[in-house]
């Protein structure tokens, strides 16, 4: 049983606040990602949790214990970094085995452990090879290996995938989801990339400059975001957020107007996303401007218009195919619309 306790921790160096009053339980097993732009205190949060840093208020429990004044060592946690940690002088099997040494686990139950920990990362054919003679999918692997082989209550991961390519991202991350199923061990990872943080998580905690923004599942982060900071952290592209003013129901933006909106009069920032309005068959719509930009995706194509300044982005068709300067005009029907408040950006529906 690995429950994680954060109870209104918080980190200050000086009179500068890292980290600001996070409170949060983590389920036993659950694997949390925390998410958000660099320096908004991510790191840290993991680091506290980890040992490596103390937090300045707070407490953290982790199981039974509470842990603030426990060293790294003694909290049950293993970590993966972005720079994989490898030792270069000791091959794939020694590295992974190290962990057990350290702590004095039963000699004789070494190689079967570390052998079983390669094969779930795929490593079995690599054991005698050095760091430097692997890829770096590779070495991460490797690295997963080692905090694998402990069988640790909680596994800690810092943007585990920011030093490989596109495409290996893509396996590895795949690789870590299956391992967490598998392992069933409760998780914190750390990412700023909002679809490593969609596709990994069961929550996501969204932080901007040290304070939590939302804490939810990738759906509800993603059809409910709390304020327009998560709204345009969350998807790609961003959201769809328009300056405007309601009156009557209705809401007139720069070259947009949506009617049949559930909302008292007075400023407003309108949200929708691209995938959730259409083209319209006409040249009239809640919003008719000239075509800025056309991206082809292959299994859509993305429009842009130029909406009185403001960039508005939809998805359509494939088929679609338009010049740039052509008027179009969008259908942005009140019911997919996100309402947020003009000064707060708290959203309002
Ligand atoms: P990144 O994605 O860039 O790693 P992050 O969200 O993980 O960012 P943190 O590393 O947690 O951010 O840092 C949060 C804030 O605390 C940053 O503004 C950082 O500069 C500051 N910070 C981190 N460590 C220290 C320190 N030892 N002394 C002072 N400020 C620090």
């Amino acid at each position: 049983m690995a429950e994680i306790q954060l109870k209104n921790i918080s980190k200050r160096w000086g009179s500068f606040v890292g980290v600001d009053n996070f409170d949060l339980t983590i389920a036993d097993r659950e694997f949390l990602v925390l998410l958000g732009p660099s320096g908004c205190g991510k790191t840290t949060t993991m680091r506290m949790i980890a040992g490596l840093e103390e937090a300045t208020e707070g407490e953290i429990h982790i199981g039974d214990r509470m842990v603030n004044d426990l060293d790294p060592k003694d909290r049950d946690v293993a970590m993966v970094f972005q720079s994989y940690g490898l030792y270069p002088h000791l091959n794939v099997y020694e590295n992974i085995r190290f962990p057990l040494k350290v702590r004095k686990a039963d000699p004789a139950t070494h190689d079967e452990r570390v052998r079983k920990a390669a094969e779930m990362v795929e490593l079995t054919d690599f054991l005698h090879r050095k760091p430097a003679e692997l890829s770096g999918g590779q070495r991460q692997r490797v690295a997963l290996a080692r905090a694998i082989v402990r069988k640790p209550s909680v596994f800690l991961m810092d943007e585990p995938l920011s030093n490989l390519d596109a495409k290996l991202r893509v396996s590895t991350r795949a690789q870590i989801k299956n391992l967490s199923h598998e392992l069933q061990v409760t998780t914190v990872y750390v990412t700023h990339d909002q679809i490593e943080a969609m596709t990994l998580a069961d929550r996501v905690v969204v932080m901007k400059a040290g304070v939590v923004q939302q804490v939810g599942t990738p759906t509800e982060i993603y059809d409910n975001p709390a304020n327009t900071f998560v709204a345009s952290f969350i998807g790609s592209p961003a959201m769809n957020l328009l300056d405007g003013e309601i009156l009557n129901g209705t809401f007139t933006g720069k070259n947009v107007t949506v009617s049949g909106l559930n909302a008292p009069n007075g400023p407003v920032i309108l949200g929708f996303r691209a995938e959730d309005a259409t083209v319209s068959e006409t040249p009239a719509g809640e919003i008719a401007a000239p075509l800025y930009t056309i991206e082809l995706l292959g299994d859509a194509t993305m429009l842009t218009v130029r909406a009185g300044g403001q960039l508005v982005s939809i998805k359509a068709h494939k088929e679609l195919r338009a010049q740039i300067g052509d008027p179009v005009a969008f259908n942005v029907p009140a019911a997919i619309c996100h309402l947020f408040d003009h000064e707060t950006g708290g959203r309002l529906n």
